[in-house]
């Protein structure tokens, strides 16, 4: 099939940062898509070639993008899936396939799916209500503390929280979710692995998240992770195999601990392109985006290695800011060596949503440590 200035129309559900960044590489190559996001002001809006309104959740907006499209994606897994799988049995190839979302789609499900095939994970508990954990704990089948997890629609550490008492379960949701064993990880890694519509795979190299000491928030994610390469062997063929038990078409972003012992455990999965791997615009030969595209249209795999070291601070808005968005310091930034920022393009701020990013290059990989946090310093996501 030709994909190239043809009549050729690519779907994503979805129109968020990840999908406007998706969309910078089907510009590259002149693809026709179409995007279904439910905000009037979603990031996609400026770059897709046409843009559709409407609820994700819901089975006939989803349905109709479907009818209109020759290959359907998502840059978020909250998608209505009845609609995926009706469009999957009329014929059209939607990727990642609906299976795999539906496993994805629910934490408890997809736990189930690593002990079930053998994959490494944190031990956890399933409820089917919130209000089961207490007698759990009673009973002594459950100890505190443990990490609650919503087992549908949580986001960026929305639907996660530490219990150590059980009043820390106040204001918590009531529906479904599990409590998972908490691990005193020595670091948080990630791998993305490249899957195609033709079975080509390959990964990327593994990252790392590193911790404000305090706060407890991913500050850096950094390429290649600092760790030794038998771990990073270890977390590469863990990644492997989690992709190909999954059977997935496209990216998939592959989040991990290292326990002390030096140990991989598989925390969760996303089947799409991924914060830990926006580095890869600046640092690697084939960007994750672009590797995205070549995966869904079974196009040859791009090289997944890095030219240079490559570390990705988060910008997010500050606390105490609400309203229309001001990034403060960004000409003092921009003047230091390897920095380039992404602006997402939403037009208010509050604390702690996603804004942006910036990118930070280095042949050393020490050096662009540091710059990362010089940025981290300066640069300030405020409201007017
Ligand atoms: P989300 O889907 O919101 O990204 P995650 O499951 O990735 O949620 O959890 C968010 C963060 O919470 C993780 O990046 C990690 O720092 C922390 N976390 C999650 N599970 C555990 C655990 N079992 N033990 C310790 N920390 C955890």
């Amino acid at each position: 099939m030709d994909y190239f200035s043809s009549d050729f129309k690519l779907g994503i559900l979805g129109g968020g940062q990840l999908g406007k960044m998706l969309l910078y590489e089907t510009r590259k190559w002149d693809i026709h898509t179409k995007v279904l996001d439910p905000s009037d002001e979603a990031p996609c809006k400026i770059a897709s070639n046409e843009f559709f309104q409407g609820d994700l959740m819901d089975f006939d907006a989803v349905y109709q993008l479907g009818k209109k499209v020759n290959v359907l994606t998502i840059e978020i897994e909250n998608v209505n899936l009845d609609a995926l799988e009706k469009l999957e049995d009329e014929g059209l190839k939607v990727y990642p396939p609906t299976q795999a979302l539906r496993i994805i789609q629910n934490k408890a499900k997809q736990k189930l799916f690593y002990t079930d095939n053998d994959i490494p994970t944190a031990d956890f508990h399933r409820f089917a209500y919130k209000s089961e954990i207490g007698d759990s704990v009673a009973n002594g089948g459950l100890t505190l503390p443990f990490v609650w997890k919503a087992a549908q629609f949580g986001y960026d550490g929305q639907g996660v929280k530490v219990v150590r008492e059980l009043a820390d379960l106040e204001g918590l949701p009531p529906g479904e979710c599990i409590a998972e064993e908490m691990v005193p990880f020595k670091n948080e890694l990630a791998v993305i692995v490249a899957r195609s519509a033709n079975g080509e795979v390959k990964t990327y190299p593994v990252v790392e998240m590193e911790f404000h000491p305090e706060a407890n928030q991913v500050e850096y994610v950094i390429c290649p992770a600092r760790i030794p390469d038998h771990v990073a062997d270890r977390a590469r063929e863990i990644a492997l195999k989690v992709s190909k038990k999954i059977a997935h078409v496209g990216l998939l972003a592959v989040e991990m601990f290292q326990t002390q012992d030096d140990r991989i455990l598989v925390n969760e999965v996303a089947p799409r392109p991924h914060n830990s791997g926006h580095y890869s615009i600046e640092a690697s030969y084939t960007n994750q985006f672009e590797q995205h595209i070549r995966a869904l249209l079974g196009l040859p795999l791009g090289n997944t290695d890095s030219k240079v070291a490559g570390i990705m601070v988060n910008l997010v808005g500050s606390e105490g800011h609400t309203g229309d968005v001001v990034y403060e310091n960004m000409e003092t930034i921009m003047g230091l060596d390897g920095v380039t920022p992404h602006i997402y393009g939403k037009k208010q701020t509050r604390p702690f949503r996603k804004m942006g990013h910036v990118t930070i290059v280095d042949k050393d990989i020490d050096r662009a440590r540091e710059v990362a946090q010089q940025v981290k310093e300066t640069i300030k996501v405020i409201s007017r």
